[in-house]
């Protein structure tokens, strides 16, 4: 960087190969780099402009450079920056004040700065409240918590967890939707079921219908606690503020992250009714949890939904989408599945099922669950005007991101220039 006024622009390329020397292999060097962002369109380093139909993984709720964030931010940079948890701060409180009223339901707060660590906080909350006396935590197979050692215990994709174990947690993994198996895996040794309302990283699944109720009465006969992990699902992205109340569920803890910062790094563990009082004075605890700039620009996204009525605005705007990809007559689409910015375009296989023999006719085939295109864009209008009407406009390169390994298989808006993040 030259000076404070003027940050270094590179191209693609040279920072690419910058990246892959100063940083550990861990996401590979990304096809990409955003230089910057406006509503639901962001810019690369080389000036080419796309569609942004990842927003951040679920995160960039109020598209990029809002001025409400804008304006939070700033405004909160100018007056403190950080605070640390020996000192309260109106903006937390505030923050905590208004994410109960819109749960609509006693409980207690603990702020943390990530996904992983509001779920590392729920796990401690459980382990706290059940005692030794319940190990076992149940959760459900592909799903998916973060990546920190108690979340990733929790995780149900083999792939990600099982290189890292053994962990000191024992979880119990049962099929996700499966409310049988739900039922026989809740038994008195167990402190609690942890589940997303719908599988966000393993290809937007929504849970079967009942399933959130029958893992509620499943823990309420055994005395666990039903954890729900709303990182991905939560503050608007499938229309309702929060996916349990759109099924009638209550949890009696629930996690939350991504599109409540808007942007910030922020993450969330709410403890419902005598959940809310499981922590004595120094159990848990976060130098940045809580950080006024994180929580302002939480406010913000709070009160721009609620002002601009956006959870109108992704009911309307994912129906045209989700009417848009299923339009787009390809072979390799099957189906898209979701609800309201959160959605999934899902993909078959053209193969082979006849044994390889000299019959073999290439048929679809279906491929497993994961195997789908994420659409989760930014809550805010934008894509309203744009012309989908035979799938995403042609015209316009799009990003959008797979849910699995899907290497071979094309793109399924294969006319439209996709830009595919693993
Ligand atoms: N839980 C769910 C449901 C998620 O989708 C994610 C991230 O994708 C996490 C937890 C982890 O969040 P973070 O990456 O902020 O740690």
């Amino acid at each position: 960087m030259t000076s404070t006024e003027t940050p270094e622009r590179s191209d693609t390329a040279t920072l690419q190969k910058r990246f892959a020397a100063a940083f550990m292999p861990n996401y590979g060097v990304p096809p990409l780099a955003i230089s910057r962002g406006q509503g639901c369109r962001v810019q690369d380093a080389d000036g080419r402009e796309y569609l942004d139909l990842i927003a951040g993984i679920a995160v960039s709720s109020l598209g990029h450079a809002h001025p409400a964030i804008v304006e939070a931010v700033s405004r909160q940079v100018a007056e403190v920056a950080h605070t640390s948890n020996l000192f309260l701060h109106e903006r937390e409180i505030e923050l905590a004040e208004r994410l109960l009223i819109l749960l609509g339901e006693d409980g207690r707060v603990f702020l943390a700065n990530s996904g992983t660590e509001a779920n590392e906080a729920a796990v401690k909350l459980v382990r706290r409240i059940q005692g030794p006396g319940r190990p076992v935590i149940v959760a459900a197979e592909r799903s998916f918590h973060g990546r920190t050692m108690g979340a990733l215990a929790l995780t149900g994709k083999e792939s990600i967890r099982a290189p890292f174990g053994p962990f000191g947690l024992t979880v119990r993994f049962v099929p996700y939707g499966d409310a049988g198996a739900l039922r026989a895996a809740v038994g008195p040794d167990v402190a609690a079921v942890f589940l997303e309302p719908g599988l966000g990283e393993s290809g937007v699944v929504p849970a079967p219908e009942g399933y959130l109720l029958a893992a509620r009465q499943a823990c309420d006969a055994a005395g666990a606690l039903l954890v729900l992990d709303e990182i991905q699902s939560g503050i608007g992205r499938t229309g309702a503020w929060f996916a349990h109340q759109a099924a009638g569920v209550r949890p009696d803890v629930l996690t939350l992250a991504k599109g409540l910062g808007g942007g910030l790094p922020i993450g969330m563990c709410v403890g419902l009714g005598a959940a809310g009082a499981g922590f004595a004075k120094g159990d848990h605890g976060s130098t940045f949890g809580g950080n006024p700039i994180a929580c302002a620009a939480a406010l913000a996204v709070i009160n721009t939904i609620e002002r601009d009525d956006i959870l109108k605005n992704v009911k309307a705007v994912g129906e045209t989408l989700a009417s848009g990809i299923a339009a787009i007559d390809h072979p390799l689409l099957a189906d898209v599945r979701g609800s309201g910015l959160w959605l999934a375009a899902v993909l078959t296989l053209i193969g082979d099922n006849t044994g390889g023999g000299s019959g073999s006719r290439p048929i679809l085939k279906e491929l497993p669950n994961g195997w789908a295109y994420r659409v989760s864009t930014t809550l805010v209008s934008g894509l309203d005007k744009l012309p989908i009407t035979n799938g995403i406009a042609p015209d316009i390169r799009v990003l959008i991101n797979k849910s699995d390994s899907i290497n071979g298989v094309d793109p399924v808006i294969e006319k439209a220039k996709v830009t595919v993040l693993k």
